[in-house]
């Protein structure tokens, strides 16, 4: 498989060289072309490499093999109501992805902890405000919803920090220095025990709204919210009401149902919100054509596709 037909359509035609160039080091046998190229047969195509492909496009490919997401999320995929069916989807895994999550979600979880928001509008007020910081890492307990390949490297690296780290996932399993919950009633019990509670979940039917004000009140008063998962996962109107109520001390997102948050969206405005662009996971294209030709080598020595989406689960 790591000969063949690769459309590409993530970064734009502005990035196609440095895919066809990154390829070209690691199986150049692969003809790398871009998503709007007139001269590409469709019977040719065998893998495509994807970032929110237009609905209906997969379905043209006969031949398709692989379907490869450019991020780790497949809800840009999956949303295509013409799928085609029995095409394997892989999602993207790097240690790029997982460690830049990490950070952002090490960012917001100090910039929680030390009042980030209280600084700065002192700066921007010229306001002399100097407080004392009540608390440290050490008396915060975080909880991370998603354990995944990014969750536990998030997981890990907050702990580092000297916060108590739990976590929420699916299925139950043993992590180390981490108190894993799972289910309803697993996730009740993190939601009470999360002095800042971070989202690293996948959008599937079960996550989607799954924040909601009802839960939100399960947080202890004052709590943080980061979220890094996907937007969906948050009722937005439940959310400014608990930090307009005060029972959320502050919120870090970086993703939004829609994207991009519209212009005239409160989030933007509001004093307790941090907005980010979607930016908080970042993986060069190198480290993105690695992995894609590791799976192909992977599957040309008879095992199975790594990281591969399953429509049972959802993810
Ligand atoms: P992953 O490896 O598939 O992990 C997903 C985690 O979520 C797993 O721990 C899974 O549980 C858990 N989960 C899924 N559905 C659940 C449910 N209904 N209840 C409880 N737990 C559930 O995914 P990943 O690579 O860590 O990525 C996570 C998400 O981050 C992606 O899907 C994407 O949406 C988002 N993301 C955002 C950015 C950004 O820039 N903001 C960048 C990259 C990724 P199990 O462990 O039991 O399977």
């Amino acid at each position: 498989m790591k000969g063949g037909l690769l459309l590409v359509k993530t970064g734009g035609a502005a990035a196609l060289p440095e895919w066809q160039a990154r390829f070209a080091e690691l199986a150049p046998d692969l003809d790398v072309r871009g998503w709007d190229d007139p001269t590409v047969d469709p019977d040719a195509v065998t893998l495509v490499l994807v970032w929110e492909p237009q609905p209906g496009r997969l379905a043209r490919y006969p031949n398709l093999r692989v379907i490869f997401s450019s991020a780790a999320g497949v809800d840009h995929i999956t949303c295509d109501p013409d799928l085609p069916r029995g095409v394997p989807i892989v999602r993207m895994a790097t240690e790029e992805t997982a460690q830049t999550m990490g950070e952002y979600v090490c960012l917001a979880a100090l910039s929680i902890l030390r009042d980030g928001n209280r600084l700065a509008a002192a700066q921007a007020n010229r306001r002399w405000d100097s407080f004392e910081q009540p608390h440290t890492a050490l008396d915060k307990r975080v909880g991370v919803m998603g354990l995944g390949n990014i969750g536990q490297v998030a997981a890990r690296m907050l702990g580092a920090l000297g916060f108590t780290v739990a976590g929420w996932a699916r299925t139950p399993r043993e992590l180390r220095g981490i108190k894993v919950h799972s289910g309803e009633s697993g996730l009740d019990d993190l939601l009470a025990e999360s002095d800042i509670l971070v989202g690293l979940l996948p959008e599937t039917p079960q996550t989607r709204g799954l924040l909601d004000r009802e839960r939100i009140r399960r947080l202890p008063q004052g709590a943080g919210i980061v979220n890094a998962g996907r937007g969906s996962l948050i009722v937005m109107s439940d959310l400014i009401a608990a930090l307009d109520e005060g029972h959320l001390g502050a919120a870090w997102l970086d993703v939004f149902d829609p994207e991009p948050l519209p212009a005239d969206h409160p989030a933007w405005r509001h004093p307790r919100i941090t907005v980010t662009s979607h930016v908080a996971g970042f993986a060069s294209r190198r480290a993105r054509a690695r992995s894609v030709v590791a799976a192909l080598e992977a599957h040309e020595r008879g095992e199975p596709l790594p990281n591969l989406y399953d429509a049972d689960r959802g993810y």
